[in-house]
């Protein structure tokens, strides 16, 4: 049985997604991560083989149902990552000033301090004299001097090392590869065969290429929601291109580590505000992610910066933050998901946190979303309201609910499993399993009731604010709100 929440810990209302991976897959580490807070898995498509992926998710299904807790499993596409092929001798050193050549058609296991092949064919068409190309992650930087096909003639501005299969950025975007390559397409089959709940589209240029994404589902796509990971300078550049993406998605993702490199890293910090601000306006979910706790890859401690940029992250409204090499590679996974989740909520606990002035001078255009945002409305000014319970058939009304910053929990109560753990994404919201088909409709307002007793939500005296649909189960048929009182006798 979880643990009851009422009167004991407060609940977390930011969501953790944690990266699997060799660190992962160590023994009895993946049960110590879920009861630590995991609300959602990522399984990144860049590592590991079809059946690392499946044998994980089948572990976290079962784990997640021996501790009693919702959570959904993102799978995370590679995308068209530009990346130089291998050296002679595994890593080389670049010096400043020296020249450096990106040979398409050097041998793949050819490279040298002078030189080094590349599998993106275009590479030479889509640069000119004067670009900066970016290694690793923004470490080395190469000026363009000379593009004789298929050789790009660099010099080095700064200098490192430089190992095997490093990617590259042009600064300022615009190394146009596609945004599904055939690994994606092999790996998205993948994804709906072994059944995740979200599907990650790495690089979307514009919303055709989540479209495209969305028509390679096919009849999946209505189980799987699309995240759009934000990382070009062209996806930022203007702001229909991005909300473009934002609809064309459920879901979307500062990506911070590409997008930092492609428009320069203190164009991240407001970037990171309006892209989380855009999504909850358009009724999207958002998830903020990479570097969040990297020094703890090797230390049990987060770093000051690291305690702040997590609490920011949650102060700006994001509903997820995200660990990559921390979980999926580091020394100490289980300790990382328990600082995130402590930093959370101390953060959660401010009270710019929880006031909202969200849409307070929109009009709305659906009667499910208008009952959703007038019931969160009542339970931020209404005394004495415990929770937001809502019967929901496809977590829609309380994704819309927990687009309003509030204190409050939001209980989202699904038949369906898909809809439990699409809901484990949303802030705020508490996923719980609700069987209607044996309940008589008479029945239902207690039946809620009675679970939000014994989950420890809301107890004798307590308000709880119920919206749901005269006819249960219908898509979008929320078209009530109540409010309840909870009996004093348990
Ligand atoms: P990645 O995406 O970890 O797959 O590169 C996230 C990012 O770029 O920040
Ligand atoms: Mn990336």
């Amino acid at each position: 049985m979880p643990e009851a929440l009422h009167g004991h810990a407060p609940i977390r209302r930011t969501k953790i997604v944690a990266t699997l991976g060799p660190a992962s897959d160590r023994e009895g580490v993946l049960d110590a991560m879920i009861t630590a807070g995991v609300d959602v898995v990522r399984l990144n498509f860049s590592h590991g083989s079809p059946e690392d992926h499946r044998r994980r998710l089948v572990a976290v299904r079962e784990a997640a149902e021996r501790h009693g807790r919702t959570v959904a499993a993102l799978g995370d596409l590679q995308g068209p990552k530009i990346r130089i092929a291998r050296l002679k001798e595994g890593a080389v050193t670049l010096e400043e000033g020296a020249p450096f050549v990106l040979d398409v058609s050097l041998d793949r296991d050819a490279g040298d301090a002078t030189r080094v092949g590349c599998d993106y064919q275009q590479l030479a068409e889509d640069v000119a004299p004067g670009d900066v190309l970016l290694l690793d992650d923004g470490r080395l930087e190469l000026e363009v001097e000379r593009v004789e096909p298929p050789r790009v003639h660099t010099r080095v501005r700064v200098g490192g090392k430089l190992s095997n299969n490093k990617g590259i950025n042009k600064q300022g975007g615009g190394l146009s590869a596609a945004a599904l390559t055939d690994k994606d397409r092999e790996d998205l089959k993948t994804a709906i065969d072994i059944g995740v709940d979200y599907l990650a589209v790495s690089f979307p240029r514009s919303a055709a290429d989540m479209q495209l994404a969305r028509e390679l589902l096919g009849e999946a796509g209505a189980e799987i929601g699309l995240v759009a990971k934000i990382e070009r300078a062209e996806a930022v550049a203007d702001n229909d291109t991005l909300d473009g993406i934002i609809r064309a998605s459920e879901a979307v993702m500062v990506a911070r580590g590409d997008l930092g490199v492609e428009i320069g890293d203190a164009q991240l910090i407001g970037v990171q505000k309006r892209l989380i601000q855009r999504a909850r306006t358009l009724n999207r979910a958002v998830i903020t992610a990479t570097q969040m706790m990297e020094s703890m890859i090797e230390s049990p401690l987060p770093t000051r910066a690291e305690v702040f940029d997590v609490a920011n992250a949650v102060l700006d409204g994001t509903d997820a933050v995200m660990l990559s090499a921390e979980t999926a590679a580091g020394d100490y996974p289980v300790e990382t998901i328990e600082a995130m989740d402590r930093l959370c909520l101390g953060a959660e606990r401010e009270r710019s946190a929880q006031e909202s002035k969200h849409r307070i001078h929109e009009g709305f255009s659906r009667i499910d979303e208008t009952v959703a945002l007038s019931a969160m409305y009542a339970a931020n000014h209404l005394s004495g309201v415990a929770a937001i319970a809502c019967m929901t058939s496809t977590g829609y009304t309380p994704l819309i609910a927990s687009r309003i910053r509030s204190g409050l929990p939001i209980v989202g109560l699904a038949h369906s499993p898909i809809a439990q753990r699409r809901m484990a994404l949303y802030r705020g919201v508490v996923s719980l399993p609700f069987d209607t088909t044996d309940i008589p409709a008479e029945d239902l307002d207690a039946r809620a009731l009675k679970l939000l007793r014994e989950r420890g939500i809301a107890e004798g005296g307590d308000h709880v604010i119920l919206t749901r649909g005269d006819h249960m189960n219908a898509h979008g048929g929320t078209n009530t709100m109540k409010i309840l009182d909870m009996e004093a006798t348990s």
